[in-house]
C-alpha cells in the first residue's frame, strides 16, 4: 500500500529529526504533499495518527498542506502553477496552460516534504 510506506517514511523522519534534537516531545508536524505525489492526504493523516501512539509525538498534530504543481513549458516561455482541477488525481497529463503543449517540465509538485517539526526540549526556559 503506497499511502503505508509514504507515512511510515514520513514518519521515520519525524523520529530520527526529533531523536538529533533531544527532544521529549513532537507538539507539530508539517508536512507538504505535492498535488502529484499520487497520494490520498486524508489517508497519510489517518496512518500517521495510528503511527504515533505510544511514541513522543503521540500528542503532535500533523498538519497536511497539499501543494500546487509548478511546470516551466518546453514551448513557450510559461513557468508557473498548473491547475489540476478535472483531470485524473492518479494519471494527469500535465500541459503548458499557455500553449497546451505536454511538453513541460515538472518543477514543483511531486514530492513529499516534511516541511517543518516542533518539539519540546527538557529544561528549556518557559
Ligand atoms: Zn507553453
Amino acid at each position: 500500500m503506497h499511502e503505508l510506506s509514504m507515512a511510515q517514511g514520513i514518519f521515520t523522519t519525524v523520529m530520527d529529526t526529533a531523536e538529533a534534537n533531544d527532544a521529549t516531545e513532537v507538539t507539530k508536524v508539517i508536512i507538504e504533499v505535492g498535488r502529484l505525489a499520487m497520494i490520498n492526504p486524508e489517508q497519510i493523516s489517518f496512518l500517521l495518527d495510528v503511527l504515533k501512539e505510544n511514541t513522543i509525538a503521540e500528542n503532535a498534530e500533523f498538519v497536511i498542506n497539499e501543494i500546487p504543481v509548478e511546470i516551466e513549458c518546453q514551448e513557450c516561455d510559461y513557468k508557473g502553477i498548473v491547475s489540476l482541477d478535472g483531470l485524473d488525481h492518479y494519471a494527469p497529463i500535465i500541459k503548458c496552460p499557455k500553449c497546451e503543449t505536454p511538453r513541460i517540465l515538472i518543477l514543483n509538485g511531486k514530492d513529499i516534504i516534511v516541511k517543518n517539526i516542533v518539539i519540546e526540549k527538557p529544561d528549556e526556559d518557559e
